[in-house]
């Protein structure tokens, strides 16, 4: 992902060495690296453009510092925009006053939802918490079994939901029994389609309603780019999203997704998926990635 870009951004402005300011000309071959790096990199059209704009806007009659190299200096402007852009600081999950947390998980079929909950269960083990799995796919029971399978692995419990069940009554049976086992976070794996579809979406409506989750998390698979981000907007129109997971970034994604959501959806990304293991999953944190990127 981003190969180089410092490098780059660094020869570029290696000319300008030792003085001058920073003019239209000079940093125009820097912003042309940038955002052919952003290009490459899948990120949103207008989220390229509209930060092009701001890092111009902020280098544009700086003086070279003797400290910095211009490009140095340029790379540190780049990151904190980057920064920005991607919601500068880690946005924690929340949980809630009083009672027990539910936390659900939306996202279409493959995207990772499964895994997902059994890596939240782990981190929220991590972290003092008493998680409870509970799927709520009645329709693929085979969904259900992989949820029951991996807390069986895990040693956190599962509520034993059945394909004759309605989804919303599982989820209200298991607040009782979660707090029967003494259990204070719900982790709700609801049903996923291959594509966006209004009867799904009604269902997770009614969910959401029923139960007033603390948190509504979408997970997207980062491998598909800038359909993650479309996905994640729909979404989000109508279940008024908290938050995002982007799975398999262990992969060859090319990162546009981790850079454009937040500006695209006003949304944050709150954790990024690293690879099939349930600890790998990692709180997002937006200095951390610039920093990755820009090498
Ligand atoms: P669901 O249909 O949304 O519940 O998706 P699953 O949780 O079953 O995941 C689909 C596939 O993606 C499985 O093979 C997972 O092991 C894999 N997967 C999920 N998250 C990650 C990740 O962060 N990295 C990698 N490499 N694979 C993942």
């Amino acid at each position: 992902m981003f190969d180089n870009l410092s490098d780059r951004l660094d020869s570029v402005f290696k000319k300008l060495k030792g003085h001058g300011t920073l003019t239209e000309n000079n940093i125009e071959d820097g912003l042309k690296q940038v955002r052919l790096a952003l290009l490459e990199a899948d990120v949103n059209y207008k989220v390229a453009k509209n930060v092009i704009s701001d890092i111009k806007a902020r280098a544009l009659g700086q003086e070279v510092m003797q400290s910095l190299t211009p490009g140095q200096q340029v790379i540190k402007i780049v990151n904190e925009e980057f920064t920005k852009m991607m919601g500068s600081t880690h946005q924690e999950l929340s949980f809630a006053a009083t009672g027990a947390t539910s936390i659900m998980l939306v996202g279409l079929q493959g995207s990772g939802k499964t895994t997902t909950a059994g890596k939240l269960a782990h981190f929220l083990r991590k972290i003092g918490r008493k998680p409870y799995l509970v799927p709520v796919d009645v329709y693929r029971p085979a969904a259900i079994d992989q949820l029951t399978k991996l807390g069986k692995q895990m040693d956190v419990p599962v509520f034993a939901s059945t394909t004759d069940m309605k989804p919303l009554k599982i989820c209200q049976d298991a607040k009782l029994a979660a707090r029967d086992l003494g259990c204070d976070t719900l982790l709700i794996d609801t049903a996923g389609r291959l594509h966006l579809d209004d009867t799904l979406m009604a269902e997770l409506e009614d969910i959401k309603k029923g139960i007033n989750p603390a948190e509504t998390l979408l997970v997207a698979d980062a491998m598909t780019g800038q359909d993650a981000v479309n996905i994640a907007g729909e979404f989000d129109k109508r279940l008024d999203i908290s938050g995002f997971v982007l799975t398999k970034m262990d992969g060859d994604a090319r990162g546009g997704a981790a850079l454009s959501i937040k500006a695209v959806t006003g949304k944050p990304l709150k954790f990024i998926g690293v690879g099939e293991k349930n600890t790998a999953l990692e709180p997002f944190h937006p200095d951390r990635m610039s920093s990755r990127i820009l090498g």
